[in-house]
C-alpha cells in the first residue's frame, strides 16, 4: 500500500472533492474536509489543502491532479521572503510615480541606502512620501540628492503616448525599474547591496514575464513588497525622489501653460485638458498629458457643450 500526498490551491482543491463526492464516506479525523474511498484508494481533503491518496493505486489516482497541481504549485510560489533584519541591509529602493496621473511623467527612481547612512536618513524623517506634505518632500529630496546614490528616470508625456501603445503601463514600469537599477549598480560598482527591494506593483510572476524581454535583465537579489517603504528606507528615499521630480514637472508645465497643472486625474483634470486643448489641440496636449486616461475623451466632451 503506498501514501501520496499533494498540496493544491482552493481550485483544484473543490474539483477533487467534487470528483469523488459519489464516494464519500463519513468524515472522522478532525482537520478534514472530507474522506472518499473509490476502488481500492482512500482519499481524504485536509483544511490545509493537502490531499492524501492511500491504497495500492494511489500513485495512480493522485497523478490524475498531477498536471493541475503544478500549475497551481507554480502559481502559488510564495515570493521570496526578505532576509532577517532586512531594515538594517544595505539596500537598493526602487519606487515610482505618476503612474495614476493625467498630467505630468512617470518617474521612477532606485536610490541606494547603505547601513552607515541609515541612522542619517531616519533623522532627517526619511518615510513613505504618502505620509509627508508636498513642501516637506521637496525639502527631504534635495537632501537626499546629496546624501545617496540614486538613478531617476522621466518619462515625459510626449514619450509616454509615443512608446504607451506598444508599451503597456506595467511593461513599461518593469523595463524602467530594471534600467535604473541596473545604472545605479553600475555607479556604486563594485559595492554590491545586500539586497534590492522594488516597491510592488505587480505580482512577482508578471514582473519577470516582462522582465524576460530586457537586454539586461537584474534578477540578483531581488524582491518586491507592497508599502515597500516599510521594509526600508531606501524604497522610502526613492519614493521621495521621484515624488519630487514628478512635483517639479507639474510645476514646469504650469509656468509654460500659465495655469495651474494638477495631479491625479478627476474632474479638475478634465476641466485643465479641455483648456489645453482649446489653446494648442491634441498635439499640446500630448506634451503634458498622458493620453490614452479616459480623461482626455471627457475633456473633448466638455469642449463641445
Ligand atoms: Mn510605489
Amino acid at each position: 500500500m503506498s501514501t501520496v500526498v499533494i498540496k493544491v490551491g482552493n481550485d483544484t482543491f473543490q474539483k477533487i472533492q467534487a470528483a469523488y463526492a459519489s464516494y464519500r464516506l463519513p468524515k472522522s479525523a478532525p482537520y478534514t474536509v472530507f474522506t472518499a474511498k473509490k476502488n481500492s484508494v482512500t482519499i481524504t481533503g485536509y483544511t490545509s489543502g493537502k490531499v492524501m491518496f492511500q491504497g495500492t493505486t494511489a500513485e495512480t489516482e493522485a497523478a490524475k491532479w498531477q498536471t493541475s497541481v503544478s500549475d497551481v504549485a507554480k502559481k502559488t510560489t510564495k515570493a521570496a521572503k526578505l532576509p532577517a533584519d532586512f531594515q538594517k541591509l544595505s539596500v537598493i529602493g526602487s519606487d515610482e510615480v505618476g503612474n495614476g496621473s493625467y498630467f505630468g511623467p512617470l518617474s521612477v527612481c532606485a536610490a541606494y541606502a547603505a547601513k552607515a547612512v541609515l541612522p542619517e536618513l531616519k533623522a532627517l524623517g526619511v518615510k513613505d512620501s504618502k505620509l509627508l506634505t508636498d513642501p516637506q518632500i521637496r525639502k527631504l529630496a534635495k537632501k537626499l540628492l546629496t546624501l545617496i546614490p540614486y538613478r531617476l528616470l522621466v518619462v515625459a508625456p510626449a514619450k509616454y503616448n509615443q512608446i504607451q501603445p506598444q508599451y503597456n503601463a506595467v511593461r513599461m514600469k518593469v523595463a524602467l525599474h530594471n534600467q535604473a537599477i541596473r545604472l545605479l549598480l553600475d555607479d556604486i560598482a563594485p559595492i554590491k547591496p545586500d539586497a534590492i527591494l522594488i516597491d510592488q506593483f505587480t505580482p512577482e510572476t508578471n514582473y519577470y514575464k516582462y522582465l524576460k524581454l530586457e537586454k539586461q535583465p537584474i534578477t540578483e537579489k531581488l524582491y518586491f513588497e507592497t508599502k515597500g517603504e516599510q521594509y526600508h528606507l531606501a524604497v522610502a528615499a526613492a519614493s521621495i525622489i521621484s515624488r519630487a521630480s514628478f512635483l517639479d514637472s507639474l510645476d514646469q508645465a504650469s509656468k509654460e501653460l500659465g495655469f495651474a497643472i494638477p495631479s491625479g486625474a478627476g474632474a479638475k483634470s478634465d476641466q485643465v485638458a479641455a483648456k489645453i486643448l482649446q489653446k494648442g489641440g491634441r498635439n499640446l496636449l500630448a506634451n503634458y498629458a498622458k493620453l490614452h486616461f479616459a480623461n482626455t475623451e471627457k475633456a473633448q466632451r466638455l469642449l463641445q457643450k
